[in-house]
């Protein structure tokens, strides 16, 4: 991996990128998720990267939803298993969910690459290798799941995920938990719960939050996602 100094001021933003890289190096990233992730990137932009109070919110009730979920699961992509392999462990962890490995760009040796990744991390056991299920209403391969994994659960964490998936799952009568840095994604807009942050400040953050035990209405809180970016976007054109 390329050595970023600490000292730079885009750091954090160079190392992430970083990362992305060494997943392709390493066959767990496809090309296309870096430009998903530039499409990210812009987003995080204007939320001033760092986690705002409404993508605060959407953690700590999502880490309620997932402590009183009978059978959660975590879907992880090549960019989440880039990103955070050991969050999405740890977090599995603390809220008893399961792991599934479900990608877009689907192929056995990413599979079993992500496998190997969230293995070294701790995870016990990774669902997805074994698709012997099908979310209906999907066509062939983004539709493959385990039957014990995702397609049984009752609360799916997708994070950047895409919007056709996220709304079969939904239609399966699943609880759909998003991590999103776009609020007008599709996903976005038709999760249960979206958190609008940046997936390598969100999944340490529910690793450590209090779950929150207060009612949640997502369309409000991504409504005022969106008037937070307004607003800053008009304090820095003031700025100028
Ligand atoms: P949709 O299908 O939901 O309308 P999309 O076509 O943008 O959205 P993808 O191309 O699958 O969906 O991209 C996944 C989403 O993940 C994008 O909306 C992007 O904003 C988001 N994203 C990318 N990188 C990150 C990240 N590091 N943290 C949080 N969100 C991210």
């Amino acid at each position: 991996m390329v050595e970023i100094p600490e000292t730079h001021p885009r750091y954090r933003s160079l190392r992430t990128r970083e990362l992305l890289v060494e997943g392709i190096e390493k066959g767990i990233t496809s090309k296309a998720g870096l430009i998903a992730h530039g499409r990210g990137e812009m987003f995080d932009y204007l939320i001033g990267e760092k986690t705002i109070k409404t993508a605060e919110r959407a953690e700590k009730k999502s880490v309620k939803v997932l402590y009183d979920a009978e059978d959660p699961v975590i879907s992880i992509n090549g960019n989440v298993a880039a990103l955070v392999p050991k969050g999405v462990v740890s977090l599995a962890d603390r809220v008893e969910a399961k792991l599934e490995v479900n990608l877009f760009h689907r192929s056995e040796e990413r599979i079993s690459s992500i496998e190997d990744i969230l293995k070294d991390k701790g995870a016990e056991k990774v669902y997805g290798r074994e698709a012997d299920a099908e979310i209906p209403g999907l066509d062939h391969d983004r539709a493959l799941c385990a039957e014990e994994g995702i397609y049984s659960a009752d609360v799916v964490l997708a994070p950047l995920e895409d919007g056709d998936r996220a709304q079969a799952l939904k239609e399966m009568g699943k609880k759909v938990i998003t991590i999103d840095l776009n609020p007008l994604s599709r996903t976005a807009r038709n999760a249960n719960i979206t958190i609008i942050d940046n997936i390598v400040r969100a999944v340490p953050n529910m690793v450590e939050y209090e779950p929150l035990d207060e009612d949640f209405d997502n369309s409000k809180n991504l409504s005022q996602t969106l008037d937070l970016m307004c607003e800053r976007l008009k304090n820095l054109s003031k700025e100028l």
